[in-house]
């Protein structure tokens, strides 16, 4: 997950100038080099850019520098516009994080505490139980990076199911949006040999694979899809 000082830090190790950046809530004013200097630039930019994958984030170092400064800009540009329309299509996206036994946002609050720094900006929800008979496996979660939603299987809200596996199901997928995040963006959305060494840090990642293993009887036959 991405803050103020990644960027700063991103951009000035790629400009090798001393970067100072304003965020600004200003539409009409969405990336601007307010002051320019020879070996130090100040930026006024949309919140939006915290976020920003690795290529629009080297596009603004290019656009700083001068290098492609036409090309990266229309590629800033297009970033913008489609982030902005996706903002917008998110306010009709209904989130449903309050179980009948677990409240999602508890258990995300917690492990974002005290794994990432409080840094994970995602949003959570349970799924809507979608039916399919031909299915015969299970996904517990999603995690999807357009919208920044983590989606939990909602056949884990169920008093069966023990606190540290719903935990757990939470953690890998914050896991898939810090990576995500970090900009490592092609690969995060799988199980790379990287994204399996950071799952160690939590402690009852055994306990979990081994309940899972045990009890996914539970599941399958009962067509529970998110
Ligand atoms: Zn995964």
């Amino acid at each position: 997950m991405n803050s103020i000082e990644t960027l700063k830090n991103i951009l000035e190790t790629k400009t090798g100038l001393t970067i100072t950046i304003e965020l600004t809530n200003n539409k009409k004013q969405i990336l601007k080099i307010k002051c320019s200097g020879k070996e130090s630039k100040t930026l006024e930019v949309n919140p939006i850019f915290i976020n920003a994958p690795n290529e629009v984030i080297e596009d603004i170092a290019n656009f700083i520098s001068g290098n492609n400064k036409k090309s990266s800009k229309s590629r800033i540009i297009k970033y913008v516009r489609t982030t902005l329309s996706e903002k917008n299509q998110d306010i009709k996206i209904k989130l449903n994080p309050f179980g009948n036994v677990y409240n999602l946002n508890d258990i995300f609050e917690k492990l974002n505490k005290q794994y990432f720094n409080g840094l994970i900006s995602s949003r959570i929800t349970f799924g809507r139980n979608r039916h399919n008979s031909r299915k015969r496996s299970i996904v517990f979660g999603n995690y999807d990076p357009q919208k920044n939603i983590i989606r939990i299987n909602r056949a884990l809200d169920n008093h069966n199911i023990p606190y540290f596996f719903v935990e757990y199901i939470v953690f890998h997928e914050m896991l898939h949006a810090c990576m995500y995040f970090s900009g490592v963006s092609a690969m995060s959305m799988g199980h790379s040999k990287r994204f399996k060494s950071k799952e160690k840090i939590y402690p009852l990642l055994k306990k979990a694979k081994k309940w899972e293993k045990d009890n996914l009887k539970i599941f399958i036959g009962k067509n529970e899809n998110i």
